[in-house]
């Protein structure tokens, strides 16, 4: 036995060992993939370890059915997701890692023992925090998804999640003081817990989605972590903090980067401002993909900026090709790429990773946004929210105040996009209307393509 409890240990070392390895190796992009394998085997060691666990004895059956049930379903989605998809998945899978932090609480809650004080108030903690993320996710799952609507806002929202906080809470200190109190009011916690998150990540909406995606991420860890105390599992408590502090520091950044506190996200959303927003005025102008293929083959410096619609139209190849091709005419190119493009933090360095663009050409807001004004043309392919200068200058839009990348100053503006279609946020973008934007609709990779097409001949 003691041997037995040897290996479990040093195990679940070398476990967390991997995490933090792999967790390190997935800071760069080059290393990033290996990073998810060596995390991977990690998971790997400490699920096989698991089954040695004295306290786990005569439950096989019951483990490999979960585990083959849970891994063929991610398996088969993981497989088939979309790229584009992928913000939903992480919020849903994120949500189910808060779930599952829940239910291990549920369980050691119900069925009571002769916990220390602070274990069990461990267990509450960790089962809030929990429960919280995973009605949350699910809501950010629905709204990535767009089975739910983006923004649900009512009088008084502020007040009623103040109450249901302040009634779970309380419960969750009564259970912790008295944990014998019965199924019921654990039951009652747990909906009291399903009810906050719910009502936390609804009003949430415009821009702040990635925020608040990250922010579940943390919880997630932190109640795995809790957790991890309660079951006396170290590979718990070490995988838990390091995803509660990765996401911790992921949301700060992202906060920082869209210029509001982390309370601000939550407690009053983009746009709350109210009055009208102002109207757009003037008209959009189109242009044929040769008049802007001129337009940049005369050009001494050209940035793309690269949003949502470019993953969707998966033109990140032809993108790159096109930016040799005026490289090779002498074209200083650039590529901009504003912290919340896409749908998920990091999507549009991945895919230009994936087309090879060298990573010396890609910018981050803070390092390209003042080079606009010396920009002879600035080539906006499906980003929307990110170049809106109403961000800037409408008080009452739902994106004022975020940082958005100066596109608006440069001398020219191309914006690639199929039609008059919205960005996320659902606003009108001052952008297209102004002087010196023209329009070259059309799916992304098509005009990409005809753009090499016409720069070739030139
Ligand atoms: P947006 O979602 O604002 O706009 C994307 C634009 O792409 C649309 O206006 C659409 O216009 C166009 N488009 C769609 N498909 C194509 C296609 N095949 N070819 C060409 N264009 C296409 O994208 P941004 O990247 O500018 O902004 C991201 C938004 O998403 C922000 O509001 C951000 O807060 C939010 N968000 C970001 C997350 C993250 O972590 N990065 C997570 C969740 C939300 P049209 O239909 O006319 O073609």
């Amino acid at each position: 036995m003691e041997v037995m409890s040897l290996i479990i240990q040093i195990s679940y070392f070398v476990t967390a060992v991997l995490f933090i390895m792999g967790l390190k190796r997935m800071s760069h992009p080059t290393t990033a993939r290996s990073g998810i394998v060596w995390a991977g085997w990690g998971m790997v060691l400490a699920t096989v370890v698991t089954f040695l666990h004295p306290e786990i004895a005569g439950n096989y059956l019951l483990m490999i059915i979960a585990i083959v049930a849970g891994g063929a379903i991610a398996w088969w989605t993981g497989k088939r997701v979309a790229m584009t998809d992928m913000p939903q998945m992480i919020a849903i899978y994120n949500g189910m890692g808060g779930g599952a932090a829940g239910a291990i609480a549920a369980v050691e809650l119900v069925k009571g023992g002769d916990h220390h004080t602070f274990i069990v108030f461990l267990a509450v903690l960790g089962a809030l925090i929990g429960t919280v993320s995973f009605s949350g996710s699910c809501v950010a799952w629905a709204k990535l998804q767009g089975v739910m609507k983006k923004v649900i806002r009512f009088p008084g929202q502020q007040k009623v999640n103040l109450i249901v906080f302040g009634l779970m809470v309380l419960l969750g200190l009564i259970i912790t003081f008295y944990p014998h109190l019965g199924a019921f009011w654990i039951l009652l916690f747990f909906l009291l817990a399903l009810a906050f998150g719910y009502m936390m990540a609804v009003p949430i909406g415009g821009a702040d989605m990635p925020v608040i995606i990250s922010l579940f991420n943390a919880f997630t860890g932190l109640a795995v972590a809790f957790e991890g105390f309660v079951l006396n599992n170290p590979a718990l408590i070490i995988a838990g903090t390091v995803v509660g502090s990765a996401g911790t520091l992921l949301t700060q950044l992202m906060a920082r980067a869209m210029n509001r506190p982390i309370s601000n996200v939550l407690f009053s959303s983009f746009g709350e401002g109210g009055g009208p927003a102002m109207e757009v005025t003037g008209t959009m102008k189109g242009m044929e993909p040769m008049d802007a293929a001129v337009q940049m083959c005369y050009a001494s410096r050209v940035v793309i900026v690269p949003g949502y619609g470019l993953a969707v139209a998966q033109a990140q190849h032809k993108v790159w090709e096109l930016a040799e091709l005026l490289e090779e005419r002498g074209v200083e190119v650039k590529f901009a790429i504003h912290p919340v493009a896409g749908r998920m933090p990091g999507h549009m360095n991945v895919l230009l990773a994936e087309a090879g663009v060298p990573y010396d050409k890609i910018f981050d807001l803070e390092e390209i946004n003042n080079e606009f004004g010396s920009t002879d043309v600035s080539l906006v392919i499906g980003a929307n929210d990110v170049v809106n200068p109403v961000a800037k200058t409408d008080p009452n839009s739902p994106i004022y105040g975020m940082p958005i990348l100066n596109v608006d100053e440069s001398r020219n503006v191309l914006v690639i996009k199929r039609g008059q279609g919205a960005g996320f946020s659902g606003i009108e973008n001052a952008l297209f209307f102004l002087d010196n934007t023209h329009m070259v609709y059309g799916d992304a990779q098509k005009v990409t393509a005809a753009l090499i097409q016409h720069v070739k001949t030139l």
